[in-house]
């Protein structure tokens, strides 16, 4: 790896710059598991499932009402035929349909060979065992064919994919009840600094609590990551050196926060430096400019900067894809779109920024996006109250109220 940010005067890195230069040097994890199907929500196909059964596997009904044969329609007008029995949903009727016949049936209930079209209860009328069929009743409706959904032998999902609850319902539709599946990514992290207070203890003059491990362990919550909180390491630099060493012989990735800008007691490029490799080092994000990438051993280490917000963006703008391609997921676009903006925003050019807002849409479904207000990178009220990022490029000089703009809804984002 080179080290972007050796020279001082070199730019910054654009987040596109980033973002290709880990995709580059991050491999993903290449063990797997089987696991029950119950268990696979969130975790990657490993391998191609092929179905084993025809989904639908009978000739099924697909409304409450009755089946008959086509051959019974007497040329558009009305006509009537027989009630010959019942077909319920699990309990196919047993017997034979003659000419002349039909039987009830209901949803899901196999339509008996000799059927071909089901009609509608409402568009019928009984009379005792007598059914009367109106005029103009069409034929081979309503009726679910053999393998429509999935055919026997075909590939339900080719993988690698990370599963929804719909590929397990896809799954289980074809009665597949154990998948392979990657092995969890094993991920470290841990909060540095002199002045971090865990919860639970008083909190003394100078020091701060800790909120960056909570945000990290809720934004790690992923059925493909096993995580760890490894604590918080005081700013000294042989703690902080023994635990990115012990820590890398153990997980696939350390977060680490805090540290990584250039105050005297930002040790993190540093040691990781001196302990294994810089890719880069300082991007042209707002907030969130110091960021450390590289490897300590096959270990990849994302040296986050202290403050929260700047914690939320990077790790959702650039952590967040890398750790997708090193858990083996296929890379995922969050969706961004156009909104009118209706704060006027500050911005200087040179960085690409991530402001907080909140997202609205009128009644003639018109997005629109307010400044969510202060917008500092240690400002969690404001950034727990806003419901988008609104994406301005380095090259914005700043907003007016009316401008359009392009926004990342949060719930949007993985
Ligand atoms: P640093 O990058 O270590 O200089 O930290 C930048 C800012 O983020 C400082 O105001 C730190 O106090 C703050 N900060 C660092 N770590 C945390 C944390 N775990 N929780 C909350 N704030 C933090
Ligand atoms: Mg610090």
């Amino acid at each position: 790896m080179i080290d972007a940010c050796s020279q001082a005067s070199k730019p910054l890195l654009s987040i596109d710059d980033a973002l290709d230069r880990i995709k580059a040097v991050v491999n993903p994890v290449n063990g797997t598991e089987k696991t029950e199907l119950k268990n696979a929500l969130g975790r990657v196909l490993a391998e191609p499932v092929y179905s084993p059964i025809n989904i639908p596997h009978d000739r099924n009904a697909a409304m409450d009402g009755y089946a008959f044969a086509s051959q019974d329609i007497a040329d558009g007008q009305a006509f009537t035929l027989s009630l010959a029995g019942i077909s319920w949903a699990g309990r196919p009727f047993q017997g034979q349909l003659q000419p002349g016949q039909c039987i009830r049936i209901f949803t899901g209930a196999v339509v008996p060979e000799q059927a071909d079209s089901v009609i509608m209860q409402e568009h019928v009328q009984v009379q005792d065992q007598t059914i009367h069929f109106p005029a103009g009743t069409r034929a081979q409706q309503n009726v679910r064919k053999i393998g429509e959904d999935v055919k026997q032998g075909a590939c339900l999902i080719a993988g690698p994919k990370k599963l929804t609850p719909i590929d397990l319902g896809l799954l289980a539709s074809a009665g597949i009840d154990k998948v392979v599946v990657k092995r969890q990514l094993k991920i470290a992290y841990f909060s540095t600094g002199d002045e971090l207070t865990s919860l639970g203890l008083p909190l003394e003059h100078g020091k701060i609590y800790d909120s960056n491990r909570i945000i990290l362990g809720g934004l790690l919550t992923d059925p493909g990551y096993s995580v760890v909180d490894l604590g918080v390491i005081p700013d000294n630099k042989q703690l902080l050196e023994d635990s990115f060493i012990e820590a890398s012989k153990n997980y696939d990735v350390i977060i680490t926060t805090g540290g990584a800008s250039v105050g005297e007691a930002d040790y993190v490029k540093e040691i990781l430096q001196s302990c294994g490799e810089v890719d880069f080092w300082k991007i042209a994000v707002k907030p969130g400019k110091p960021l450390a990438f590289g490897k300590i051993g096959q270990c990849c280490f994302f040296g986050l900067p202290g403050n929260p917000i700047a914690v939320v963006v990077t790790f959702h703008q650039i952590v967040a894809p890398a750790l997708r391609q090193l858990s083996g997921a296929p890379s995922f676009k969050p969706l961004r779109f156009t909104a009118t903006c209706t704060s006027a925003l500050k911005k200087s050019p040179g960085r690409q920024e991530y402001q907080r807002g909140i997202l609205s849409q009128d009644e003639n479904g018109e997005f629109f996006v307010a400044s969510a207000g202060h917008q500092g990178s240690h400002i969690l009220s404001s950034m727990s109250q806003s419901s988008c990022y609104i994406v301005l490029p380095e090259a914005c000089k700043g907003v007016q109220a009316g401008d359009k703009v392009t926004v990342e809804p949060f719930s949007l984002l993985l």
